[in-house]
């Protein structure tokens, strides 16, 4: 038996754990609210939705850890690379909290900048108490800059491909 001992890792697997939670109790209190999700993809063509992907650094850094190779390249910001060709997320568990939060459901309309609110104070909340960088940007932008660092990663293959 191995017991892990890097105080770095350590942090790290605390950050995620509170980070999944907060993610959790958010998950149960859309689930609450019932949406209907009648999987068009609508949500991650980001264009065609007129809507822009935001997430903080912290939520980039599990992103970018426990996703898969992205389903496609790298865009000007129309569609996410995680969405694969039958429109599906192919980061589910890592997705951040505005993936989580946003449903095209009209009857849902208007409850999710409220819970919007209310889970990214805590989710800053949680940042600070880890010290780490907030830095809320869109998702292209933060993709842009981790990926400039080197080199982009290979579209991993789809059911399609
Ligand atoms: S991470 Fe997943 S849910 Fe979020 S925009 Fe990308 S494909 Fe959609």
């Amino acid at each position: 038996m191995s017991f892990q001992t890097d105080p770095v890792e350590l942090e790290v697997d605390a950050f995620r754990g509170a980070l999944l939670a907060i993610y959790a109790d958010l998950d149960a209190e859309v689930a609450r609210r019932a949406p209907v999700c009648q999987l068009s993809g609508r949500c991650c063509r980001f264009k065609e939705y007129d809507h822009t992907l935001f997430l903080s650094a912290p939520e980039l850094s599990v992103l970018l850890a426990d996703a898969p190779a992205p389903s496609r390249p790298l865009d000007q910001g129309l569609t996410c690379p995680w969405q694969d060709a039958q429109g599906r997320c192919t980061a589910r568990e890592a997705r951040p909290l505005g993936c989580r939060v946003y449903f095209c459901d009209p009857n849902y309309e208007g409850q999710a900048a409220d819970l919007s609110e209310t889970f990214l104070a805590r989710l800053k909340r949680l940042a600070e108490d880890f010290g780490l960088p907030w830095d809320y940007a869109p998702l292209h932008h933060h993709l842009r800059a981790a990926w400039s660092q080197r080199a982009q990663p290979e579209p991993g293959p789809t059911e399609s491909s």
